[in-house]
């Protein structure tokens, strides 16, 4: 009797490892060494319910996977499923110091000669940082174009803000 029913049990729990793996192998056609060991249990949970389009799916990991900007490979696939939007879990590099010096140093000359602020956003406003010159230290790098909608990592689209603008425009 007791017997019967540890039977049943593993039964029902490998109708249920068959469910997931047939989910994540249904939604991600691709095999990476970094989908092991994720919580695919958790993830189907939370997402098995969504209608994902394989080949989209496929197209999106490797366009991920070719991305050198990306610290976090195995954060790719829960990113794809939560709809493309939580860049955190991909922990995106930021920019190099060497960048940033470069960056900094080119502003900063453009605004002192122009006797406005080196932070674009200072330099628009009302208030007494209008003509301040921020150190490097008290700025932060940001994004031109957002990472997000394909802006690169590179000095090109790398400005520098003070920490209070830059923590405006949101982590990107
Ligand atoms: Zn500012």
């Amino acid at each position: 009797m007791s017997r019967h029913r540890k039977d049943n049990s593993i039964t029902e729990l490998k109708n249920y490892f068959n469910s997931v793996i047939d989910w994540v192998s249904g939604v991600f056609t691709d095999v990476e060494s970094e989908m092991r060991g994720l919580e695919w249990g958790r993830l189907y949970e939370e997402y098995h319910k969504k209608a994902y389009d394989p080949s989209k799916v496929s197209k999106e990991v490797r366009k991920l996977y070719g991305d050198p900007y990306i610290k976090n490979r195995k954060g790719i696939f829960e990113y794809i499923l939560g709809g493309s939007t939580d860049t955190k879990l991909l922990e995106v590099r930021i920019f190099d110091e060497a960048t940033k010096k470069t960056v900094y140093a080119i502003q900063t000359a453009k605004a002192e000669k122009k006797g406005e602020s080196n932070c674009s956003h200072c330099a628009i406003g009302h208030d007494a940082n209008k003509s301040k010159v921020w150190k490097l230290d008290e700025m932060d790098a940001d994004h031109v174009a957002a990472w997000s909608k394909g802006g690169a990592t590179s000095a090109k689209n790398c400005q520098m803000l003070c920490k209070t603008h830059n923590r405006a425009k949101g982590n990107r």
